[in-house]
């Protein structure tokens, strides 16, 4: 199975680039989504989220109110580790889960949508791994079109993630998204060609038809 790994900074078109591949047939693990399910409300993640930072990060439905968890810990670093070795754990445990399940189907590509793919040290599962790359000012303005912030809370975030350009130079592919629309998508059918190449002997035998032929192959050598 090919694992293709998607990352970027925050507002780079990740999730963009995420729904063409989805139009394309190609199943996404996506880190944020798999965050959300772990934190729902009731589950032992939310307990725990709960009881570290108190009700006040609840919606009145008792769901976590992301946005308003994501400025406090934004704003403490303490409080961002203190999140992170909460969440970490069961979200790597869950995203195997999710690539499971897709290995269990026979997919022969799947992509991991992961936000801090190298941070988590996820990439080292990956390859090729698609950085989305954007100039500041684009990745700005989209950020507070999108968002509705200011300008200041919008380079905040943006200034408080790894260098775009660090990132960028571990990639095997970089989508510049600083254009339009149809710019990215005549990028993403290149990128297309490449991530449908035939599968590696490895990738093959790490797919569920290369574990079943690898099974049943001395079987095979038997009978014939
Ligand atoms: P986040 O890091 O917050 O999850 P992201 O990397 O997934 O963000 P997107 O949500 O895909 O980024 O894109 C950010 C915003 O920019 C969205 O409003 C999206 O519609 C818009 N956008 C993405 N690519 C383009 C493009 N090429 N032209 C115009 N707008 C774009």
């Amino acid at each position: 199975m090919r694992i293709v790994g998607l990352t970027g900074g925050i507002g780079s078109g990740k999730s963009t680039v995420s729904n063409l591949f989805k139009a394309h047939g190609i199943p996404i693990v996506d880190a944020d989504v798999v965050a959300r399910n772990v934190l729902k409300k009731g589950t032992g993640v939310w307990r725990k989220v709960l009881a570290a930072f108190g009700e006040d990060i609840l919606l009145p439905s008792g769901e976590v109110d992301s946005p308003k968890l994501g400025q406090i810990v934004f704003t403490d670093p303490d409080k961002r580790q203190l999140l992170n070795r909460q969440l970490a754990p069961h979200i790597s445990s869950r995203i195997i889960i999710e690539m499971f399940k897709l290995w269990i189907k026979g997919c022969k590509i799947i992509v991991l949508h992961v936000p801090l793919l190298f941070e988590a040290k996820m990439c080292k599962w990956t390859k090729p791994i698609i950085f989305v790359w954007v100039n500041t000012d684009t990745q700005l303005q989209r950020l507070m079109a999108r968002d509705g912030t200011t300008a200041e809370e919008a380079s905040s975030r943006i200034n408080a993630q790894m260098s775009l350009d660090l990132k960028r130079d571990k990639a095997d592919i970089v989508i510049d998204n600083s254009g339009s629309l149809e710019d990215l998508n005549e990028q993403f059918r290149e990128v297309l060609v490449h991530v449908k190449n035939p599968l590696t002997w490895t990738e093959f035998g790490l797919s569920r038809d290369g574990a079943l032929t690898a099974f049943f192959f001395p079987f095979f050598l038997v009978l014939s």
